[in-house]
């Protein structure tokens, strides 16, 4: 089994405990290569999130300054503001320094999606040693679409033009080949907001970028832990990246220890039923393929 999406420190707003942001005490990363291999064993990657970094700032600016409502935008900088601490730095020489230990983790990033700066972002990150790169649409300008705090957005844009909005950037996404992977791909879904019928004209877009640039896409258990209850991708949404030959990772963007490889059967089960038979593996962005 793996976990292509882990995350060393929970988010500001989590109230459960986990280590003091950019700090790693000794046997944290231990704890994750544990609970998986209580679950079965096998790889760990570490994503950890660019926007938490002190370096991204600079080059991420102000973004949420872009006509974007003013409650909201403001929802953004505190929220962005309060889960910052990380050292980019600091995060690789932690995952560097696992890898020379022996552990079976590999050294990825979870980067932010802007198209304004997703060439900076690039040349920030391009000196270090990464094995995968996952890219994630976390905000559409200002708005942060998977926040509770934020949800006020989809009534005030309509879910329709909220979904339209998202998976535009998410086919921008893939469309720019900047990442190996994208990470929970319809994670607009995540508080239940959803169109009367599955968008599939949005996916199919998404999933045209994906084959042109060679993208993957990750199967993931974080939705079974949110309001929507469900893998990210959807059923439907999953088929059709199968159907386009779109090959996949598997993830639960874990953020404590114990969620290492969290519900993994119900994410090999998805990717089966999905018609899927392997999954990537990484190694300095070198992807092959291995028996699901
Ligand atoms: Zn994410
Ligand atoms: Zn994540």
């Amino acid at each position: 089994m793996s976990d292509y999406h882990l995350h060393l420190h929970p988010h500001a707003d989590d109230d459960r405990p986990g280590p003091p942001v950019g700090e790693y005490p000794a046997g944290h990363i231990e704890a994750y290569v544990e609970t998986l291999m209580r679950r079965g064993g096998g790889e760990l990657g570490f994503t950890e999130h660019l926007y938490r970094c002190a370096e991204a700032q600079p080059v991420l600016g102000r973004f949420w300054e872009d006509g974007t409502d003013p409650d909201t935008a403001k929802f953004t900088e505190e929220m962005v503001r309060t889960d910052q601490g990380l050292s980019l730095e600091g995060y690789v020489t932690e995952i560097v320094a696992a890898k020379e230990r022996g552990l079976p983790v590999k050294l990825g990033l979870e980067v932010d999606f802007f198209p304004e700066t997703i060439d900076a972002v690039l040349e920030l990150i391009a000196p270090y040693p990464w094995d995968f790169l996952i890219g994630s649409v976390h905000w559409v300008g200002g708005w942060s679409v998977d926040s509770e705090g934020s949800t006020v957005e989809f009534e005030r844009r309509g879910i329709d033009t909220a979904w339209e909005q998202y998976f535009a950037l998410e086919a921008e996404l893939a469309a720019s080949g900047s990442v190996d992977v994208l990470a929970h791909v319809d994670v607009v879904k995540k508080y239940g907001y959803r169109p009367v019928s599955e968008p599939l004209e949005l996916y199919a877009s998404v999933i045209e970028a994906a084959v042109s640039s060679g993208m993957a896409v990750e199967v993931s258990s974080q939705g079974l832990r949110k309001p929507v209850g469900e893998i990210y991708p959807s059923p439907i949404f999953l088929r059709m990246f199968q159907e386009a030959g779109v090959p996949i990772t598997l993830a639960s963007d874990g953020h404590r220890p114990e969620e290492a490889g969290y519900a993994h059967d119900q994410v090999v089960s998805a990717a089966r039923d999905a018609g899927y038979t392997a999954k990537l593996h990484f190694d300095r962005r070198s992807p092959t393929e291995i028996v699901l």
